[in-house]
C-alpha cells in the first residue's frame, strides 16, 4: 500500500510529494542511474507502514563503478582545486541544504519516523556543518622545523609537513539520523580533498538521493561524491573490500564495525568507527530536579532511544531515587506518541517491525523481575512500529537491559549510596562501551571529579548529548576509533607528509 495524503496528520508540501513521486536512483560519476542489475526496493513510512517510494538497490557492480569514478575524480579535477575553491563549493551546498530544509525535513520524517522538530534541528546542523568544514578546508596547514644535527647539520636543512587527503573514502552510515550522518561523513572528507562513495542504510535511502542532487547542483565535479543505496552485506561489503578505496569511515553497530576491521586488515585500509553505546547518567542528591527529571528522561528517549549516545544506564543516588523515578514517570506519560509529522509528537515510531520486536524482547525479559517496570512496557497495537517509553527500576549490573545496547526507548535505573566517586565510577564504567554520558549535580567539584573518572569520549554536565559541528565526538573502548566533528574530524581524512630539504 502506497502512502496517500489521508494517511498523514498534516499536509505535506507539494515539493515533498513531487520528490516522492519521482525516482531515487544511484549517483555515480555525476549521473543519476538505476542499479546495473535493475534491482529496486520500496522505502516505508515506519509510522504507518505505507510504501513511500521505490529506490535503486546497488550491489558490487555499482560500487565498483562508483569507486572507479571516485578514483578518477581524485586523480583529476578534485585534487587540482585549491582549498579555497573546495570551501566555496561546501558553502554553496550549505546554502542549498538550508533552502531545501522543509523538503529534506519532511522526507526524513517519512523515511525514518523522527519527530519533525528534530528533523528541523538536524537540518540546521547539516547546513552549519558544511559552513564549519568549509572553514577548516581554508585552514589546512602543516608545520615547519629543522631536523636534528645528527641527521643534517644545523642551518643546512629544512623540514616541513604537508597535509594531504587520504584518497577515495568509503562511508557507510546507519538509519537513525540518516541525512545528518551522511553530512557528518561528507563535510570533513570533502573539506580534506577526498572523494567519496557513500552507502546509506537500506532502511532510510531517500534523503541521501536528494542530497546527491544538491551536491551536483552546487557544482561539485562529477565523481567527487557517489551515492550507492544498497544492502550492507552486498554493497557495503563490496565497498569495504574495494582495492581503490583507501579508507572506510563507518557508523553503525559494534558487531559490523568489528567485521569491517577484520576485512580491512587484509590491505590495511584506514578505518574510523562510530559504534554503539550504553552511556551512564549519574544523578547526585544535590541535582536541580526541575531540570534533571526531563533532562534524564530525554537522555534516554530522544529519537525513541535509537541514538548511539543515549543515556540508558541511570545511576540515581538513594536520596533522590524515588523522586527521580516519580518525576520521570509523570514526564514520560505526558510525552505524545505519534506520527513524526504531528508538530506535538515527542516519540515517533521505531524504524521497523524487526527493531520493535527486538526492543520488546528486552522489555519482556525485564518484566520477569527482579526489576520493575515503572512506566511504559508495551508496544502500541497500531500499524506503525510504536513502543511506549519504558522506565525499568531496580535493575542490576548483570541484566541484559543494563549490559546490551537496545537502541529503543528503554531506560534501566540503578540505585547508589554514599559519595565514594571511585565506587560510583567503577559501576558507571562497567560496560564494553564508552561513547557518552552525563553527570547531574550543582557541585562544581563533584562534577569535575566525576567527569574525570568516566571512561567515555563525550560527557555532559546537567545536560546530555551536547553535540555540534565543533564538539569532537567518538568512543572509548568498543564504541569506536577516532573522533568526528571539530578539528579532529578533519584528521580522519588527512595524511601527514614530512618533507626534508638539504639546503
Ligand atoms: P548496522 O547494521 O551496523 O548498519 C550500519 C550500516 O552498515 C548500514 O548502512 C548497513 O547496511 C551497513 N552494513 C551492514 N552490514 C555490513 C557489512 N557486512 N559490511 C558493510 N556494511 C554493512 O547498524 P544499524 O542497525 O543500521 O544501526 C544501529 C547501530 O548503529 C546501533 O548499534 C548504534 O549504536 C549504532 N550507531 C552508532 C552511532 C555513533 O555515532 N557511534 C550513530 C548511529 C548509530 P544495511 O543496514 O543497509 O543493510
Ligand atoms: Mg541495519
Amino acid at each position: 500500500m502506497t502512502l496517500t495524503p489521508s494517511d498523514l496528520p498534516v499536509e505535506l508540501s507539494a515539493a515533498t510529494w513531487g520528490v516522492l513521486r519521482g525516482d531515487f536512483p544511484l549517483l555515480i560519476d555525476g549521473r543519476f542511474v538505476p542499479a546495473a542489475s535493475g534491482a529496486a526496493q520500496t522505502a516505508h513510512d515506519p509510522a504507518t507502514g505505507k510504501g513511500l517510494a521505490t529506490f535503486a538497490m546497488g550491489d558490487a557492480a555499482d560500487i565498483d563503478l562508483a569507486a572507479r569514478a571516485a578514483a578518477k575524480a581524485f586523480a583529476g579535477p578534485w585534487s587540482r582545486l585549491s582549498h579555497f575553491e573546495r570551501a566555496r563549493l561546501l558553502r554553496k551546498l550549505a546554502d542549498l541544504l538550508e533552502a531545501n530544509a522543509q523538503l529534506l525535513g519532511e522526507l526524513e520524517v517519512l523515511d525514518n519516523g523522527m519527530p519533525i522538530w528534530l528533523a528541523g534541528m538536524t537540518a540546521r546542523n547539516n547546513a552549519e556543518l558544511f559552513h564549519y568544514y568549509a572553514g577548516w578546508a581554508e585552514r589546512i596547514e602543516g608545520t615547519t622545523t629543522t631536523p636534528p644535527a645528527h641527521v643534517l647539520a644545523a642551518g643546512e636543512a629544512l623540514t616541513y609537513t604537508l597535509r594531504e587527503p587520504v584518497g577515495v573514502v568509503g562511508q557507510i552510515v546507519p538509519w537513525n539520523v540518516p541525512l545528518a550522518m551522511a553530512c557528518l561523513k561528507l563535510a570533513p572528507a570533502l573539506a580534506a580533498g577526498c572523494t567519496v562513495v557513500l552507502k546509506p542504510a537500506e532502511e532510510t535511502p531517500l534523503t541521501a538521493v536528494v542530497l546527491g542532487r544538491l551536491i551536483m547542483e552546487a557544482g561539485f565535479p562529477e565523481g567527487v561524491v557517489n551515492i550507492v543505496n544498497g544492502d550492507g552485506a552486498t554493497a557495503g561489503a563490496a565497498l569495504v573490500k574495494h582495492p581503490l578505496v583507501s579508507k572506510i569511515s563507518f557508523t553503525g553497530s559494534t558487531e559490523v564495525g568489528k567485521l569491517i576491521v577484520r576485512e580491512c586488515a587484509d590491505d590495511l585500509k584506514k578505518v574510523s568507527l562510530e559504534l554503539g553505546g550504553k552511556s551512564p547518567v549519574i544523578v547526585f542528591p544535590d541535582a536541580d530536579m526541575e531540570k534533571t527529571v526531563p533532562g534524564v528522561a530525554m537522555a534516554t528517549f530522544f529519537l525513541q532511544g535509537q541514538n548511539c549516545m543515549a543515556g540508558t544506564r541511570i545511576f540515581a543516588h538513594a536520596d533522590i531515587y524515588d523522586e527521580l523515578l516519580e518525576g520521570m514517570a509523570a514526564f514520560t506519560s505526558s510525552m505524545k506518541i505519534g506520527h513524526g509529522l504531528s508538530p506535538d509528537t515527542m516519540i515517533g515510531p521505531l524504524i521497523s517491525a524487526t527493531q520493535k520486536a527486538r526492543v520488546m524482547d528486552f522489555v519482556d525479559e525485564a518484566k520477569a523481575g527482579p526489576a520493575r517496570i515503572v512506566t511504559g512496557g508495551n508496544a502500541l497495537d497500531v500499524p506503525g512500529h510504536f513502543v511506549e517509553p519504558t522506565i525499568i527500576a531496580d535493575t542490576t549490573p548483570d541484566m541484559r537491559v543494563v549490559r546490551e545496547e537496545i537502541f529503543g526507548p528503554v531506560m534501566a535505573v540503578q540505585r547508589f549510596e554514599g559519595d565514594d566517586l571511585d565506587a560510583i565510577a567503577a559501576r558507571a564504567n562497567d560496560s564494553d562501551f564508552g561513547l557518552s554520558g552525563s553527570v547531574w549535580t550543582q557541585n562544581l567539584s563533584t562534577a569535575h571529579r566525576m567527569v574525570a573518572r568516566v571512561r567515555s569520549g563525550h560527557i555532559s554536565v546537567n545536560t546530555h548529548g551536547a553535540v555540534g559541528s565543533n564538539i569532537p565526538f567518538g568512543g572509548f573502548k568498543q564504541s569506536g576509533w577516532g573522533r568526528e566533528f571539530g578539528r579532529e574530524g578533519m584528521d580522519l581524512y588527512l595524511e601527514t607528509k614530512a618533507v626534508t630539504i638539504a639546503l
